[in-house]
């Protein structure tokens, strides 16, 4: 787990040495996209983001998504708890339109989603990782992951079109996930971000902003509750305080 950093003492930093000017001029090296809003992608799940990327995120639903700040809350809270459990979770930044409602502050991730060639995706594993996640949490805790969320697969998107009409080199994405990183080793031990990683979904990075050690500490114990029962007991309670968060 990624060590807590004190959200506004680092939103300060971000902003007082223009990292998220800096982050701005990483993702405006990408072509632009443009493709036929199916919003399979962003069902599939929440992407992983970088600490730097969640502060720029913060900030921009801090600003400017006041009157939705409890829809994100809520969302956040329950994906954070039951992504593996429930096959109805999706990324909670998608909406009924099928839009991304954080679209300016989207990761990475998704900026490049459908840019890169097949079979440069197809070199990630990621269906192999939910399979080895769902065996050990059967394991250990007797938690049933769903086969539709173990077995699932974010399959290549050849509906992206961008202006240069060809695919993004592998090293063009290496290269700007190299500098997005190294601007969360100003945050973290750089042996840290090369090692184990600062990017996690935005609903996480949230969550280990708005809950405390208690609450985060019966993830399992509330996944157990809703693959066992299908209900939401335990987590009722922990989705109103995570509710009366103010941004
Ligand atoms: S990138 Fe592909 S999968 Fe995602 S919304 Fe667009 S068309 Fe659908
Ligand atoms: S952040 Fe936006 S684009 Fe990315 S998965 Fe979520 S809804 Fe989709």
């Amino acid at each position: 787990m990624l060590p807590s950093v004190e959200l506004y003492n680092a939103l300060n930093k971000a902003q007082g040495n223009n990292m998220l000017a800096e982050l701005q001029q990483i993702y405006d090296k990408l072509p632009q996209t443009t493709c036929n809003n199916c919003a399979s992608c962003c069902n599939w799940g929440s992407p992983p983001a970088f600490f730097i990327e969640y502060l720029n995120m913060y900030k921009y639903v801090r600003d400017n998504m006041k009157e939705q700040w409890g829809e994100v809350l809520t969302r956040s809270a329950e994906y954070f708890y039951l992504e593996l459990v429930d096959v109805n979770q999706k990324c909670p930044f998608v909406g009924p339109d099928n839009r991304c409602s954080i679209y300016q502050v989207r990761p990475l991730s998704c900026r490049i989603y459908g840019l890169l060639a097949k079979s440069d995706f197809e070199k990630g594993d990621l269906n192999q990782g939910l399979k080895f996640i769902a065996s050990k949490l059967w394991d250990e805790y007797q938690i049933k992951v769903p086969s539709e969320i173990a077995n699932s697969e974010l399959k290549w998107c050849g509906n992206v079109k961008n202006p240069t009409g060809k695919h993004l080199k592998m090293d063009v994405l290496v290269s700007a996930t190299s500098e997005v990183a190294k601007i969360d080793a100003r945050f973290f031990p750089e042996n840290l971000v090369d090692q184990e990683g600062t990017s996690l979904p935005y609903p996480v990075h949230l969550m280990n902003t708005v809950l405390g050690d208690g609450a985060r500490a019966r993830k399992i114990k509330i996944m157990k509750e809703f693959a066992d029962q299908g209900t939401k007991t335990m987590l009722a309670p922990i989705l109103k305080k995570a509710n009366n968060f103010e941004f």
